[in-house]
């Protein structure tokens, strides 16, 4: 595991009278009113972390357990599947009883939509993907999941020294978030001291702006996308904009791939040690990093497994998809859910002494594998390394058509000549075949995607 450039050695935990009051008593109250548990799970959850690996698992098996059996007795889609694989929940004896049952993935979501809810849920939002990557996937999210989401999230921004109602500064794309910007959110943002910048268009000018906004909030944390926040950091770097000197505790990022890179520019521009989460809306909010460099799961709520290409479960140090049951979610329930990311858990204890678990590796959607000619799997990054030591590109985005074509999109300082142009068919095809076709093309620049995230890479091929 990377450890973050900059150190957390210097984490304060001191909290002004504000920040008490607003997470001490008008985010509780506010939780109230919409019927969250989440100040009495954080409690529990900051209980939790310190508990050992036998404790926690009894933890996950008793609640595994209830969940199951709740999901049998109220959730249609569930009774006929453990009735079809005589599976019965109040057998179950170890974690591993999980594997009897079949995977969730999002096509079965999709057929069974209805036959997925709880006959007993309440208040169930409805949640759009949006689609960034593929088909858009619908599903429901109760208030128990809503509160563990948040309660998980909070845990772990205070290992960092940020506590709710600190100043932040969010900086995200996501559709959902934006349209329910309306009146009474907005107070709450200002009383809670978010501010969130739109992450969509990132123009010089937008970029300025937001550069002023932060140094303005001096926030204790940025919140956004690792592609966003290095964006704005290049930026601030390159026209000498300074931004170290504003006392940032930790920017967090979370929802694409955190690169090397990215990591080492954003610390650097902010001074910041940067901390990654894992997870997403459908799967939930699976990892988040502590201080010493652990990706610590959320056990008390998240059930992680790794497996192969057949759906074996795969033991700590092998790579291979994250499939996920959160225990929260007896509304609508995820169980053995297929993440489409690729990753490893490890077996080792972090250093920090909390008892959760850690992923040792998030290696990234499925779709930032490519393919080769001769079928070989690799990832995305052994392409990404050819642009980034060109010190003329500034952008790139790499498109795998087909296993016979492959678009290289570049935003360059100059016009690219021939001979770089050679240079990089020549390395792109060493690695996906001789006979591929490289397409390069130079271009204004790199568009991000609908939800605002931006990736490097894009395979049509790779889609396990
Ligand atoms: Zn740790």
């Amino acid at each position: 595991m990377n450890k973050p450039p900059v150190t957390s050695k210097k984490i304060k935990t001191t909290k002004s009278l504000y920040t008490a009051w607003v997470s001490g008593f008008f985010f509780p109250l506010h939780e109230k009113f919409k019927k969250h548990t989440s100040v009495a799970l954080r409690r529990q959850l900051e209980e939790s972390q310190w508990w050992d690996n036998t404790r926690l698992r009894d933890f996950q098996l008793t609640k595994l357990r209830d969940f199951l059996m709740h999901a049998q007795a109220h959730v249609l889609y569930y009774r006929h599947l453990f009735l079809e694989n005589k599976f019965d929940p109040a057998d179950l004896r170890s974690l591993s009883d999980l594997a009897l049952l079949p995977f969730l993935t999002k096509s079965v979501i999709r057929r069974n939509i209805r036959g997925l809810k709880s006959d007993n849920a309440r208040y169930l939002a409805h949640y759009n993907t949006g689609g960034s990557s593929g088909e858009p996937l619908v599903f429901y999210i109760g208030k128990g999941r809503t509160s563990h989401d948040i309660a998980a999230k909070w845990r772990a921004t205070r290992w960092w020294g940020v506590d709710i109602g600190d100043p932040e500064i969010v900086i995200w794309g996501s559709p959902i978030e934006l349209g329910a910007q309306d009146r009474l959110r907005s107070l709450r943002d200002r009383i809670m001291r978010t501010r969130l910048l739109p992450a969509f268009e990132m123009s010089e000018q937008k970029i300025d702006g937001f550069l002023a906004e932060i140094r303005a909030t001096r926030p204790k944390m940025l919140f956004g996308y690792p592609s966003a926040l290095s964006h704005i950091a290049r930026h601030a770097k390159i026209h000498g904009i300074r931004m170290d000197d504003l006392g940032i505790q930790v920017a967090f990022v979370t929802s694409e791939r955190l690169y090397d890179d990215q990591r080492e520019q954003i610390s650097t521009v902010f001074n910041c040690p940067v901390a990654n989460g894992y997870g997403g809306r459908d799967a939930g909010f699976i990892a988040h990093e502590c201080p010493e460099g652990g990706m610590h799961i959320s056990a008390e709520d998240i059930i992680v497994e790794i497996i192969d290409a057949q759906g074996n479960p795969l033991p700590p140090g092998e790579s291979g998809e994250i499939v996920v049951t959160h225990l929260a979610t007896h509304d609508f329930p995820f169980i053995r859910y297929k993440t489409g990311d690729m990753g490893i858990l490890h077996d080792k204890p972090c250093a920090c002494g909390r008892g959760l678990p850690l992923i040792r590796e998030i290696q990234g959607r499925s779709t930032d594998f490519v393919v080769a000619q001769d079928g070989t799997v690799m990832h995305g990054l052994a392409l990404i390394y050819i642009l980034r030591d060109l010190p003329q590109i500034e952008a790139f985005k790499i498109v795998q058509e087909s296993l016979n074509e492959t678009r290289v999109y570049l935003v360059s300082k100059t016009s690219l000549d021939q001979l770089v142009r050679l240079q990089i068919e020549h390395a792109f095809k060493a690695r996906l075949g001789q006979a591929v076709t490289i397409v390069i093309e130079q271009v204004a620049q790199i568009p991000a995607e609908t939800s605002g995230k931006f990736r490097y890479v894009v395979s049509k091929v790779a889609n396990r």
